[in-house]
Formats: C-alpha cells, sequence, structure tokens
C-alpha cells in the first residue's frame, strides 16, 4: 500500500515536472517565422494525413498539426496566415521540365493569335525596337489560316521593320518557318541554293527566295544562330522561375540542362533568387565529366543539385518514332527509330555501366514497348554487374508498355517518370496509331501502382504545359483534349486525386532522392507548400483544371501570391 502512495507522488511530480519542462521550452524555443492557420491541410504525409494549421521557423516546418497546438508557436514577429479553410498541399514537384526552353517559350514573340498579317508585322516589329541590335527573334507559332485574309507570310512582309534583326520565326506546326533577308543572307541562301534532303526552300516565280523555309530547309537558318547569350539564358530561367512560382510548382527536375544552363542557375543560387528547388541531369553522353569531379547522385544543396544524368532510348509516338515491337498500325512501314544513343546498344550499355559505377542516377527517356524493354534490360544488366543498392533508376515517360514489363518493372525497383498530360493530349490520335490491344498498355498509371511500382509526375514542360492543375486533371479524369473521351480515355487507368497528389510531391521527391527533405508536410522538412483557391480532393474533377494557386511558398518564403491574404 505505501509504495502505491509513493508512485502516485511520483507520477504528480513527473507530471509537474514535464509542464515546467514545457513551459520554459515554450519560452525559450524561437517563435515561428510563419504559421498558416485555418487551413485544409492535406499533408500527404500517412503518419498525420490532415492538419489545421502548420508552423514554419526558417526554412523548415516545425509543427503541423491542431490549430490551438500550432498556436504555442505563434511570437510577436510571426507572419501569420488565415488561409480561410482553404486546401493546403505540399508544393509540386515536377519530375519532368525542360526550364530554359519553357523560359525561351515564354519570352519569345507570340504570334499564333494574330488575326492579320498586319497584326502580325506589327508585332515583330515592336519586338525589333525593344531588342538590342543583331539580336535574333525567334518563336512565334504563327498560323496564317486564322489571317483575315489568310495569306502565306514572305520576307517582303517584314523586311521593313527587320533592317537589322535577323527574324526566324516559326509556323505553329513546326514544319515551317519565315527568315527575313537579313536572316537568308546570314544563312547564305539564295536563289541558286539547292533544296536540302527532306526539305524545301519556298520560291516565287522568278526562282528567288520568298523567306519560306519548309522542314530540314529551317536548319540552313538554326545553324548560324548564334547560341543563347548568358543574358538571355539568365531572362529565360528567371521567366521560367517566375513561372513555376505563379503555378506553386516548387521544385523542378531539369531534363537535359547544356552545362551554360547550370551556371546561370548556380548564378541566380549565389543572389537568392532561385524560386524553386532544381535538379540537374544533363545529358548522359557528357556523363564522365560529373563522374571526374566525383559528383554522385542528388549532390547539392536543398535549392540546386545535380547527380543524374538523361539518356534517349527512342523518339515520340507522334512522330512514329518511337520503339515498338511491332510496327504502327497506322503506318505499317515503321515499328519506330532507337535514338542515336542507342546504335549500337553496347555503346548505351557501357555509358549506363560507367555513370552507375560513378553513383550517377540514370533517368531514360523511352517511349515504344520494345524501347522501355531494352531500358529494362540493360538496368538489369547494371544490377547484374553491381548489385543491388538504392540507385533509383528511372525510365522517362513509360508510355507503352510490353505486358510482361510491369513485373520488371517492379523487380527492378525502376521509377516510372510519367506526364499525365501527354496522355490526354496523345489520346485523340493514340489508337488509330497503335491499336487497340496495346492501348489497354498506354499510359498505365494503374497499372503501375498494383504492381508496386513508384510513380514520379511531371510535364515535360516546354512541350506540355506546365501547370499542375492540368497534370492533376489528366491523371484523374483521362479526358481527352479533343473532348471525345469525356468519361476517360482507357479510364480503367485513372488515378484518383489522392494518387495523383502522392506522385507529384512524394513521388517526384522519391526520384531524386529527396523524399526525407521533403514532398510531405510533415515537421522537419523544407517548408514547400501551396494554398489553392478549391479543395480539388472535394470537388468534380472535371474543374480542376481551372483551379488556382493563391499562394506558393518555397522554404518559408512566399514566393508568389494572387492576392493579399488577411495577415497580421
Ligand atoms: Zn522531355
Amino acid at each position: 500500500m505505501p509504495g502505491k502512495n509513493v508512485g502516485g507522488v511520483l507520477r504528480v511530480c513527473t507530471a509537474l515536472v514535464m509542464a515546467l519542462v514545457c513551459h520554459l521550452a515554450a519560452q525559450t524555443r524561437p517563435a515561428a517565422d510563419v504559421i498558416i492557420t485555418n487551413a485544409n491541410i492535406y499533408t500527404v504525409d500517412k503518419t498525420k494525413p490532415r492538419a489545421e494549421a502548420v508552423a514554419i521557423l526558417g526554412d523548415r516546418i516545425v509543427a503541423v498539426g491542431a490549430i490551438a497546438e500550432v498556436d504555442t508557436w505563434r511570437g510577436s514577429n510571426t507572419k501569420v496566415i488565415d488561409a480561410g479553410g482553404k486546401l493546403v498541399l505540399p508544393g509540386f514537384d515536377d519530375a519532368h521540365v525542360h526550364l530554359v526552353n519553357g523560359g525561351k517559350q515564354l519570352e519569345s514573340i507570340q504570334l499564333n493569335d494574330a488575326t492579320s498579317s498586319s497584326e502580325f508585322v506589327n508585332r515583330i516589329a515592336e519586338r525589333a525596337k525593344k531588342i538590342p541590335k543583331g539580336e535574333w527573334i525567334t518563336g512565334g507559332d504563327w498560323d496564317e489560316t486564322k489571317w483575315d485574309p489568310p495569306q502565306m507570310p514572305s520576307k517582303e512582309l517584314i523586311d521593313a521593320v527587320t533592317p537589322d534583326t535577323p527574324v526566324l520565326v516559326g509556323r505553329y506546326d513546326g514544319h515551317m518557318a519565315l527568315a527575313n533577308s537579313i536572316a537568308l543572307k546570314l544563312a547564305g541562301i539564295t536563289g541558286k541554293t539547292p533544296d536540302p534532303p527532306g526539305g524545301l526552300i519556298v520560291r516565287d516565280a522568278r526562282g528567288n527566295p520568298t523567306g519560306g523555309l519548309k522542314d530540314a530547309a529551317m536548319d540552313f537558318v538554326n545553324k548560324v544562330m548564334p547560341p543563347l547569350s548568358h543574358d538571355r539564358r539568365l531572362r529565360a530561367v528567371k521567366r521560367a522561375l517566375a513561372h513555376a512560382a505563379s503555378l506553386g510548382v516548387t521544385s523542378v527536375q531539369d531534363m537535359n540542362p547544356e552545362y551554360a544552363d547550370v551556371e546561370v542557375y548556380s548564378e541566380l543560387l549565389d543572389r537568392g533568387e532561385l524560386t524553386a528547388r532544381i535538379y540537374a541531369a544533363p545529358m548522359i553522353t557528357g556523363w564522365e565529366d560529373q563522374a571526374k569531379i566525383g559528383i554522385r547522385r542528388a549532390f547539392g544543396s536543398p535549392y540546386l543539385r545535380m547527380g543524374a544524368v538523361k539518356g534517349y532510348a527512342d523518339g515520340s509516338l507522334g512522330s512514329t518514332t518511337a520503339y515498338f515491337f511491332d510496327p504502327f498500325t497506322d503506318t505499317p512501314n515503321t515499328h519506330g527509330i532507337l535514338d542515336a544513343q542507342m546504335q549500337p546498344i553496347s555503346k548505351m550499355r557501357q555509358r549506363i555501366l560507367g555513370a552507375d559505377a560513378s553513383g550517377i542516377q540514370l533517368c531514360i527517356h523511352a517511349i515504344g514497348d520494345q524501347g522501355i524493354s531494352l531500358i529494362l534490360d540493360l538496368f538489369a544488366d547494371v544490377v547484374k554487374a553491381h548489385g543491388q543498392s538504392d540507385r533509383r533508376l528511372r525510365i522517362e515517360h513509360a508510355q507503352h508498355m510490353a505486358a510482361n514489363d510491369f513485373e520488371r518493372f517492379a523487380q527492378l525497383h525502376v521509377i516510372a517518370s510519367v506526364q499525365p498530360f501527354h496522355a490526354i493530349d496523345d489520346g485523340r490520335f493514340a489508337e488509330r496509331r497503335i491499336g487497340p490491344d496495346r492501348i489497354k498498355r498506354t499510359y498505365a498509371f494503374r497499372t503501375f501502382l498494383e504492381h508496386g511500382v513508384r510513380l514520379a509526375l511531371g510535364t515535360d514542360w516546354d512541350v506540355a504545359p506546365l501547370n499542375p492543375m492540368l497534370t492533376v486533371y489528366a491523371a484523374v479524369t483521362r479526358a481527352t483534349l479533343d473532348g471525345k473521351n469525356p468519361n476517360g480515355w482507357v479510364p480503367e487507368q485513372k488515378l484518383t486525386v489522392p494518387e495523383t497528389l502522392e506522385a507529384y510531391t512524394m513521388g517526384s521527391a522519391y526520384a531524386e532522392f529527396q523524399d526525407q527533405e521533403k514532398g510531405s508536410i510533415t515537421s522537419g522538412k523544407l517548408a514547400d507548400m501551396v494554398i489553392l483557391s478549391d479543395d480539388i480532393l472535394s470537388i468534380d474533377p472535371k474543374l480542376i483544371r481551372d483551379v488556382q494557386v493563391e499562394v506558393t511558398i518555397v522554404g518559408g518564403k512566399i514566393v508568389w501570391q494572387k492576392e493579399a491574404h488577411p495577415t497580421q
């Protein structure tokens, strides 16, 4: 009996001591820099999926939970963001972008919606006035069928407004461009230049070039265009970063950047101007450059890392260059083309084995079923040669799967780095191209999950839009862009919103060896998150594509805000 009393006293003492310790801790620990409160937080952390508030100290999350709980972190200088009950998610991690191309696209002249030849000319004239002498005008995506009246443009239209500015503006389909006289002169194109194989120089009645260049003929001009200057590259990256911030993309995995791109990222890192975290994976043909100086997978800081390479097995479905076992249904004379990097395959095996032996992560583009199969063979060679280890091999796109390769994907622990937007884009013509059987294993996101394969989500921007809401919409609805499959194209492959979010945050973070650092709203992780205008977990999935990002936070800092939120 006395023992019980002693125990009781001890328990009371312990409780008192604990309360005192907690009180002291609350007094001595620093207050949060930012608290987001009154929020509908979906954490993508299975141990604690829902919360009402989150506290941030420095660049890290320090508390996630109920409002009262998180409020203990509030101090006099804490910035409090009242989320007004809106959905808060971890920031989106786009596992496959081409950042500089994306920025260049945003930077380049927009001609696509011009409604007349005079508007086309005026836009080019304005651009020419704004840029330094001698700088090229490129891009454009003009579409003369939208003009009133429609008229194929010629160099005479634009020569007068571009006396000192070389111009090569592309038609929206990518198969034709318009050059002005300076550009033709720099390229050495005259009436006497013969058409190149696979290309056409458009000529007038007297045989003189009109400025129109089709397919391979565009290369004459492309070849003489100077490489992107440091300034223009910097401008493009800044545009890309601002675009990413406005869309809630807090991390990007940059596929085959040039080294000069990485230099720009590094410069922006220095200045504290990186508003998205970048994992750069240069081309596999240069794998020895990183290996030489001992850069291994995910080397670097939370904002800028390297240690991966990107390779190519084949081309794309749209251009019938994806490499299949069987011929295309609508183009039976071909079953695709292996990329030059795969010719011969032994050369690619050498690169892959060499990079892996040096600790470099492998991200290989493979789209057709045989292209994917061949890369799985090479990955199996890697495991055989170097043993099992946590190397997180990746196949980029992984679009069209052979039936028995899902199992191999799982066994080799290969990550499927996929882009759902391509599914609703290709879905317009894919069945015509590859027929009703192969279509069942096309963009087979659910089958991957059923086999225990990790998905990482991305967009392939600038090939597809960077907006994560379009990607979530695509994965969840599989409604093709032409509106012909409102209930989903191969609907059995649809993902749920939680599955999509997991793949787009934790899945992508895992694919870049950062799942301990980010990808969920978890105490201790980097404070990267977004506040959305609507709850994409409960609204009609058709409406997801119109949802907007209201606030984007990277490393505890607001990098984008749609409108002023009540703060105190
Ligand atoms: Zn790509």
